[in-house]
């Protein structure tokens, strides 16, 4: 007979040290060994451990890669896996990459995958993430041989949009994707059901917190796609009543994280809603911004501005169209406002990540301003040479710096439309 527990984990100790310990006994019943005893100071000694890696109020988890052998650009997507977890507010407590084809069945073999669980268990995680897409059957067969929740970059990243999906329509569309993506992992009353539901990966932008069943899943979604056509007919409404009364949208726009929605909340901040019916009925992603009318700069002293859902590279073929979707409402827009983080290492890959899905959009031709946020976070030189790099207007929308500037920009801009529209019509005249 044996018993086995698990080791408590020493300091900056690395994945595949003895993370469990076994002793073999002749008769347990005769053992003269203290178990209660034990497994207290067992307990506390991971107690003190987990004190100290973990962080109150967000999920603890273990990020885990499987990668090809040949595979150049495994360090990139682990980074990368890091921010998106990060982003989605959960605490890293490790990250383990392996090299290896991934396993048809358990994506890592089946041994490596115990010997992962129980490290998950030694350092205290609640949540493991797979830095891949994991087809149902491993999602499945992942989820059975452990307690812990189970999540793959797509669930993760429709958990970022679940986060940050404020309109209505963007809410239900991001609703739909996760409910089409979890859809064939669900298996009727299989037990992975209630691991998928609530906090993260499980957070349902509205009220489905996605612990159905499948038929009832099935239900909810044709549920929503009439909610959501019911809605964009309600879009097409408010659009006409925009386009009637000639007020015109600017559309905030950029990569995840880097101040959109903090933006949009600092410069309508002020501009509280009144009861205007026009604006009213908005979306919270919608709300009006005044405008500074002196020098005769502009006529529409009066915008709406749109908050987004965040942009984000290598996205998933059947998450694009849910992202796209969330994107309609820009289409209507007379400016975009693109939002970049001055402090990001990576500011020009993630520009063009951005540049490129609104090419495919057909949005590219849009007038846009482009924004350097967070310029609070580096040096002035910094910004200088970023503002001249990207011909942009540095802000922070967390201590104010550059707010004034950007607004009186967004009246030029459309100032210089109207004008241009003017012109337009005076030569089609002209003509005749
Ligand atoms: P979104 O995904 O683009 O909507 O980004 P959020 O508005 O949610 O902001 C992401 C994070 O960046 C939050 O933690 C904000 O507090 C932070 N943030 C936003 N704007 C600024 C800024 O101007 N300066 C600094 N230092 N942090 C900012
Ligand atoms: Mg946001």
């Amino acid at each position: 007979m044996a018993y086995a527990h698990i080791m408590p984990p020493r300091e900056k100790e690395s994945f595949g040290s003895a993370g469990s310990h076994t002793e073999v006994v002749s008769d347990l019943s005769r053992l003269d060994f203290d178990f209660a005893e034990f497994i207290e100071e067992l307990e506390s000694e991971l107690a003190t451990y987990t004190e100290k890696t973990h962080k109150t109020g967000k999920p603890n988890a273990v990020l885990v890669g499987v990668y090809d052998k040949g595979a150049s650009d495994s360090e990139s997507s682990m980074l990368e896996l890091r921010e998106l977890a990060k982003t989605a507010g959960v605490n890293i407590l490790d990250s383990l990459m392996q090299k290896r084809t991934p396993d048809p069945k358990t994506l890592l073999g089946k041994g490596k995958l115990e010997e992962v669980i129980l490290h998950c268990l030694k350092v205290g995680a609640d949540i493991i993430i797979f830095d891949c897409e994991l087809k149902p059957g491993q999602w499945r067969a992942i989820t059975n041989s452990t307690e812990l929740k189970v999540l793959d970059r797509s669930m993760l990243i429709l958990d970022i949009f679940a986060q940050r999906a404020n309109s209505s329509e963007g809410r239900l569309q991001v609703e739909l994707a996760q409910l089409k993506y979890n859809l064939p992992r669900l298996v009727e009353l299989d037990a992975g059901l209630s691991r998928l539901s609530g906090g993260i990966g499980g957070r349902g932008p509205g009220e489905t917190k996605l612990e159905l069943g499948r038929r009832q899943i099935r239900d909810k979604i044709s549920l929503l796609e009439d909610k959501i056509d019911k809605i964009s007919q309600q879009r097409d409404l408010r659009r006409k009543q925009r386009i009637d009364n000639k007020i015109p949208v600017v559309a905030i726009l950029g990569y995840t994280n880097v101040g959109k929605s903090t933006l949009f909340n600092k410069l309508t901040a002020s501009n509280v809603f009144v009861e205007n019916k026009l604006f009213a009925t908005l979306d919270p992603a919608h709300r009006r911004l005044r405008l500074p009318s002196k020098d005769n700069l502009t006529k529409n002293e009066t915008v709406i501005l749109t908050d987004t859902v965040g942009f984000i590279r290598h996205l998933p073929e059947e998450l694009m169209t849910a992202f796209k979707a969330t994107l309609d409402e820009i289409k209507e827009a007379s400016v975009l406002i693109h939002v970049l983080d001055a402090s990001d290492p990576e500011i020009a890959e993630r520009k063009k990540a951005v540049d490129e899905i609104l090419l495919e959009m057909q949005l590219s031709n849009v007038d846009q301003l482009i924004i350097l946020n967070k310029s609070d976070k580096i040096s002035q030189e910094k910004i200088d040479n970023l503002t001249t790099d990207f011909d942009a207007i540095a802000v922070s929308a967390i201590t104010g710096i550059g707010l004034k500037e950007l607004v009186i920009a967004i009246a030029k801009e459309l100032d210089k439309i109207g004008k241009k529209l003017e012109k337009a019509r005076k030569d089609s005249h002209a003509q005749f």
